[in-house]
């Protein structure tokens, strides 16, 4: 069964529908009237022969063609989206043959609303065709001289920079991130890499800083995607400075980002029982609207969309699964250590009573149940019976490397400290070369 990208995932690629209209220009790119010029640049760059053969002046009247585009159906075989989306059957056949003998294209992958484009003339024969694999790889197919259809895997050049970006708080950080053109996905990574220090949607402050040194991937000059993030750094008005180190350990074990005092940085407890970034971006990018603190209120309230994933912030057994009271309906998780975990006005439950889970795990969807104004999820901490602040939670305790490896964390966190002071840096969406490493 081929993966599914969740709902999540798919917003993540969002900028990908901008790149898949560059596809298909790339693609017909000497047909269509509107051509805009970044893409005419980016095809002659790359298909300059093409653009030569397809501008010059036909031998003969060229045979009417129309173009086609189509996407992989949920429940329909490979080929019968391909004719569902106009291509002629015996056409349909001929593509997935030499798809078949170009022997790199995985049929088990193909995925629904995977987009395809085709040309098909007139009289019923295809003339070209391009399948979309990803932002930078797709299969083409075309005639070759003895009009035999020919598939061939093309994966755009990408380039790879080392780089510093840096930013400071106006709103949220997803909207810092957005206003300097960098991708969600950025966002999303930098939330990740954070996740067991820094809850994004409640200790985020106007004013806060980051620097994140990592690789950065493009396409003619246009960014596509990141590479590993070397080292981050934030500094916050509620959350102080929280600093992590990637350390290449040969032993997968302990391979992973540490602080600078080489303890991990994943613990115990996420900080946060959901994706802060939807819940920061469902708010059209402004501040989380915090609820109004009730009176006796014991725990954090994230205002989000409702049947937003909700998940446990640690391993445990689940200890209530149903309607209490105010509550609505609530899930009670025990982590051991005497620490509990609650989350409250839920629209669904997707775990039973007894059950464990683990950190992670979906556990249920925001709602609106029992007192609730609106829907939200109402998370708390209990240790002992009593509410804790999340904040302070201190079995939070990370696991720290061992003596013998230690003198090699501090060597390579030197050598990225070193890099991350030298590496160009993006400041206000521009990429200038100065140290701002302190
Ligand atoms: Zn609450």
């Amino acid at each position: 069964m081929p993966r599914r990208p969740d709902r999540y995932e798919e917003e993540l690629v969002t900028p990908q529908r901008t790149w898949l209209r560059h596809m298909l220009l790339l693609f017909f790119g000497g047909l269509l009237v509107a051509v805009d010029v970044k893409v005419v640049e980016i095809y002659k760059a790359h298909k300059e022969a093409e653009i030569a053969a397809m501008t010059a002046p036909a031998p003969e009247p060229p045979e009417r063609a129309k173009m086609l585009r189509g996407e992989i159906e949920r429940g329909v075989s490979v080929i019968g989206s391909f004719v569902d989306a106009g291509i002629p059957n015996d056409q349909a056949n001929s593509v997935i043959a030499a798809l078949r003998r170009e022997g790199t294209f995985d049929f088990t992958t193909c995925r629904p609303g995977d987009r395809f484009y085709a040309q098909v003339t007139d009289s019923g024969k295809l003339t070209r065709f391009a399948y979309i694999i990803n932002r930078l790889t797709h299969y083409n197919v075309q005639r070759n001289a003895e009009d035999t259809l020919v598939a061939e895997r093309v994966v755009l050049p990408t380039d790879k920079t080392e780089l510093v970006i840096t930013g400071a708080i106006e709103s949220s950080f997803y909207k810092s991130i957005l206003d300097m053109g960098e991708l969600t996905k950025l966002a999303a990574n930098v939330v990740r890499f954070f996740e067991y220090d820094i809850d994004f949607v409640q200790e985020v402050r106007k004013g806060d800083t980051y620097r994140i040194f990592l690789e950065r991937i493009t396409f003619q000059d246009e960014v596509v995607d990141y590479g590993r993030i070397f080292a981050a750094e934030y500094k916050g008005e509620e959350t102080g400075r929280v600093r992590g180190y990637w350390f290449e350990s040969d032993s997968e074990k302990w391979r992973g980002y540490y602080n600078e005092k080489g303890q991990q940085m994943k613990k115990f407890l996420l900080r946060a029982p959901l994706d802060v970034l939807r819940v920061t971006s469902s708010f059209g990018m402004r501040f989380h609207p915090t609820l109004k603190r009730r009176k006796m209120h014991t725990g954090v309230d994230y205002g989000a969309p409702t049947g937003t994933s909700v998940w446990a912030v640690a391993d445990g057994r689940v200890t209530h699964a149903g309607r209490a009271g105010g509550y609505g309906n609530m899930i009670a998780i025990s982590h051991g250590f005497g620490l509990e975990s609650r989350y409250a006005h839920l629209s669904r439950i997707l775990v039973k009573r007894g059950q464990s889970v683990r950190q992670r795990q979906i556990i249920g969807r925001v709602g609106a149940t029992g007192r609730a104004t609106g829907p939200h999820l109402h998370f708390e901490l209990r240790k002992n019976g009593r509410y804790i602040n999340p904040r302070k939670v201190d079995i939070g305790t990370s696991v720290t490397l061992p003596a013998g490896l230690m003198g090699e964390f501090k060597k390579q966190m030197k050598q990225i400290n070193e890099a991350w002071e030298a590496a160009p840096v993006l400041k206000d969406g521009k990429v200038r070369r100065e140290g701002v490493f302190k």
